[in-house]
């Protein structure tokens, strides 16, 4: 019930990220499952899901994109931020040998994972991709976990040149993971599905879709039958139509 009211945290750092990225640590700590998500709240702006990127200190990293996420991103430490969470069924981790897949922000809720499999003493291998270098977020993070990290981007200013479902191709077929968790923009989680399936390795993908109420009420986020917010954000398979 708890995760279901309003709680306030202040900001406690704020570290930027890339041009448009920056982290924000609270002084909050909670209890939540890699690739779960708190909905962010400013009284009198909004309320907005994001992944949660470390449960403790509790921290959360942010695109700016939007009306929202640009009031977030004016934030100043000892500022008071209130997040309803954690909310949503995260990742399960299986198998010694992972592959992450991120695409942009995507790296957010798989810091958390990353640190979770660590924990585990999994093996971990990431393929990072992004549009430009200077877009690319966490390789510094994720390698200082001990993750092995392979970067590409779109215009080839760093590491290859592409997609990253390009890059999950040849780790797929290099290295053959256990399982694949993956997140980022719609395209690519369905890129990552077919590539999966086509090898037989098992997958989990963090989708995102528009949320009102993030605890299942409203039905905003909605797809094909099932509640992103309460059935997901992470899904074994993609739903069908999504
Ligand atoms: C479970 C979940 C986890 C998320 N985690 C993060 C995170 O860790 N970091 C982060 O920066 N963002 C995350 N997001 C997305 C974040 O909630 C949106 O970027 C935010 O709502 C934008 O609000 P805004 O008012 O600034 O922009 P808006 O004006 O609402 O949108 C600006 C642009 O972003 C696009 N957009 C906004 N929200 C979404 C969405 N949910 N799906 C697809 N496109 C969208 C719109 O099409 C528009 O072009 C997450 C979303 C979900 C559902």
């Amino acid at each position: 019930m708890r995760d279901r009211l309003p709680r306030v945290a202040t900001v406690a750092q704020v570290i930027p990220e890339t041009s448009k990225v920056t982290t924000f640590v609270l002084d909050a700590a909670i209890k939540a499952h890699p690739g779960q998500f708190l909905m962010a709240w400013l009284p009198g702006v909004n309320e907005k899901p994001f992944s949660i990127v470390r449960p403790g200190p509790l921290t959360i990293t942010v695109a700016n994109v939007g009306n929202f996420t640009d009031a977030l991103h004016r934030l100043v430490p000892g500022e008071r931020l209130w997040y309803r969470g954690p909310l949503g069924r995260g990742f399960r981790l299986s198998g010694r040998d992972i592959l992450l897949v991120a695409g942009g922000y995507g790296a957010a809720p798989l810091h958390f994972l990353a640190l979770a499999a660590r924990d585990s003493g999994m093996a971990v291998r990431v393929a990072l991709g992004a549009r430009a270098q200077e877009d690319l977020l966490f390789p510094g993070r994720l390698a200082g976990l001990g993750c092995r990290v392979w970067t590409c981007t779109e215009d080839g200013s760093f590491g290859e040149r592409g997609p990253v479902t390009d890059l999950l191709q040849s780790l797929a077929d290099q290295h053959r993971p256990k399982s694949v968790y993956a997140c980022g923009p719609q395209a690519m989680l369905q890129a990552v599905a077919g590539i999966c399936d086509a090898r037989g390795i098992p997958y989990q993908v963090s989708m995102e879709r528009y949320m009102r109420c993030g605890m299942g009420l409203c039905g905003s986020c909605a797809v094909a039958g099932l509640r992103v917010c309460r059935d997901g954000p992470v899904f074994s398979r993609l739903p069908p139509g999504s």
